[in-house]
């Protein structure tokens, strides 16, 4: 691999099962080639359990790469957060991405935290610097932001609370990422903004993502994947070429990294990583 490639990091979720850890093992290994600068173990999120980040995060460590957990704070109390990131920091780990997580519907308590930037502050008043904080930024905005400007403050309070970079909600538009970048540069942030980049292998999958997490699928990429079918493996070559192109756009264009959502899975990531001269 080339060393003067921009960093990359890939994402996991934690197993449920030993047969899942031992496949994940796999994946770990097979993307450890690429060199990243980190795997990071998302936390509760779509049902897994919370338990399993740190199993996971423990397991690519004694593996020999570094690992970052998610961290969410919804729901959470002060004393929750700060048992479960002591136990962290008694573990040596020294990297977190921090996150609100997603409000469950039904849920009444909120918990000690309304929003992510309350968490930064308080990892940084607990903790000092002894973490590496990663946020996370939408360049389509959140779903729930009530404008794009509101969002772009609230992501800029994140950042002054303390992160140290940002990973953004995945995108097929490359404008929209750098527009983004563009209007909290302005507003004073110079942390990096790496953006997040999800394979395209499943249309139906990708289409209730990104329902749910205000990711666009644009009008001509829609199409096209819709008109596929069930034809599994056009629909990976085409996602494959749009994918790659969109990475090396980013790229070219002065992007800091790239952080991939590989759904635990190496095949469509490793063949990005590869074209792009990883
Ligand atoms: C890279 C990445 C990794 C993720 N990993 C996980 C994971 O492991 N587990 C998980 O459960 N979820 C994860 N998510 C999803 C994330 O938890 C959801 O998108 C969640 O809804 C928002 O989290 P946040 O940290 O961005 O929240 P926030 O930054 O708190 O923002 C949430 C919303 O609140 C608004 N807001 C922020 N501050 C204020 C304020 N002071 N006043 C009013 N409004 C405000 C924002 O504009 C936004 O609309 C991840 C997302 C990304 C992009």
């Amino acid at each position: 691999m080339s060393t003067s490639r921009p960093p990359i990091s890939f994402e996991f979720f934690p197993a449920k099962t030993p047969e899942g850890a031992a496949r994940l093992r796999t994946t770990c290994q097979q993307l450890a080639q690429f060199r990243p600068e980190f795997f990071s173990v998302t936390f509760g999120a779509g049902g897994s359990t919370q338990d399993g980040t740190l199993a996971a995060v423990l397991d690519i460590r004694n593996a020999g790469h570094a690992a970052a957990p998610h961290l969410s704070c919804i729901g959470a109390t002060r004393e929750g957060i700060r048992a479960l990131v002591q136990n962290y920091k008694e573990h040596g780990i020294r990297h977190i991405v921090a996150l609100r997580g997603d409000i469950p519907s039904g849920m009444v308590e909120m918990g000690d935290f309304r929003y992510a930037n309350e968490l930064v502050s308080f990892l940084r008043a607990e903790f000092g610097d002894w973490f590496h904080i990663e946020v996370a930024a939408y360049p389509e905005f959140h779903p729930q932001a009530p404008s794009a400007e509101a969002d772009i403050r609230n992501f800029v309070n994140k950042v002054n609370a303390g992160a140290n970079a940002a990973i953004t909600q995945y995108f097929f538009n490359a404008d929209a990422y750098f527009r983004f970048v563009d209007a909290v540069t302005a507003r004073g942030v110079s942390i990096p903004v790496v953006p997040g980049i999800m394979p395209i292998q499943n249309f139906s999958q990708l289409a209730r993502f990104s329902e749910m997490c205000g990711a666009e699928i644009p009008r001509w990429l829609r199409l096209r994947l819709q008109a596929m079918g069930d034809d599994v493996a056009s629909i990976r070559a085409f996602g494959l070429d749009v994918v790659t192109e969109l990475c090396d756009r980013l790229l070219s264009n002065g992007a800091p990294g790239l952080h991939f959502y590989t759904l635990n899975s190496a095949g469509a990531v490793s063949t990005i990583c590869q074209r792009l001269g990883y």
